[in-house]
């Protein structure tokens, strides 16, 4: 009997990060640490798939009208998922450069979020820039992650600026598009807990598959790159 419940029971998950976890502990380092930043991550799927291929057409194929329709799936599962979310006061997107030098001509998550501010209306208070960064930083594909952890310290934190807005006592959902593991997260949330913050937490379209947050796969498919052309 022992064996049929093993069989029937629900895969662990990482409270922290939703992805099942295999064994007792979840293989992304963060989420066993306490000096994280961020508390959970919220994600509306897994990143493979019809989702997968939407967020890469989306993000680097052109094909920028599907904003409306990952929007819509984010707004859908803020409201299938309303009580879970009734502590936090305000969404704000993972903050992304387009000055001088940078990488992008546009910001995938910003427009994203601008197209869930029309979508929830004034049941969320979206805030377009609670964080801002002031310069591009490299790509952080094809490195470990401990390598990421580092370069989001010393590469990203530099660049990062709290916004105009007050967010003192506030509990703040960070937007993005794919969870990579959190490291990037981590400076955002240090920059707005400095300014007050309360609790910061990710809400992502995606998190990786199976067992696979925080290895040294989820490097290269994090950001679904491949050599591609202009964005
Ligand atoms: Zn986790």
């Amino acid at each position: 009997m022992a064996s049929d419940s093993t069989l029937s029971s629900p895969p662990r998950r990482c409270a922290a990060c939703g992805q099942e976890t295999l064994g007792s502990r979840c293989t992304n380092a963060w989420c066993n640490r306490a000096d994280r930043g961020w508390s959970v991550v919220y994600s509306t799927g897994t990143y493979e798939g019809e989702l997968r291929r939407a967020i890469v057409g989306y993000k680097y194929r052109g094909q920028r009208d599907r904003a409306r329709s990952l929007s819509a799936l984010l707004a859908g599962y803020l409201d299938e998922h309303a009580t879970w979310f009734e502590e936090y006061d305000a969404l704000t997107p993972m903050p992304a450069y387009l000055g001088p030098g940078a990488r992008r001509s546009w910001d995938p998550v910003g427009r994203l979020v601008a197209e869930l501010a029309e979508r929830v209306g004034d049941s969320w208070a979206v805030r377009p820039a609670l964080v801002e960064k002031v310069g591009e930083t490299a790509p952080m594909r094809g490195q470990t992650q401990w390598q990421r952890a580092r370069y989001a310290e010393c590469g990203l934190r530099p660049v990062l600026r709290a916004g105009a807005c007050e967010v003192g006592g506030a509990r703040i959902l960070v937007v993005d598009d794919v969870f990579t593991e959190g490291s990037t997260l981590r400076e955002v949330a240090r920059v707005l807990r400095r300014a007050g913050a309360e609790e910061v937490a990710g809400l992502v379209l995606a998190r990786p598959a199976l067992g696979i947050a925080g290895g040294r796969r989820s490097a290269g498919w994090a950001h679904g790159e491949r050599r591609r052309g202009p964005a």
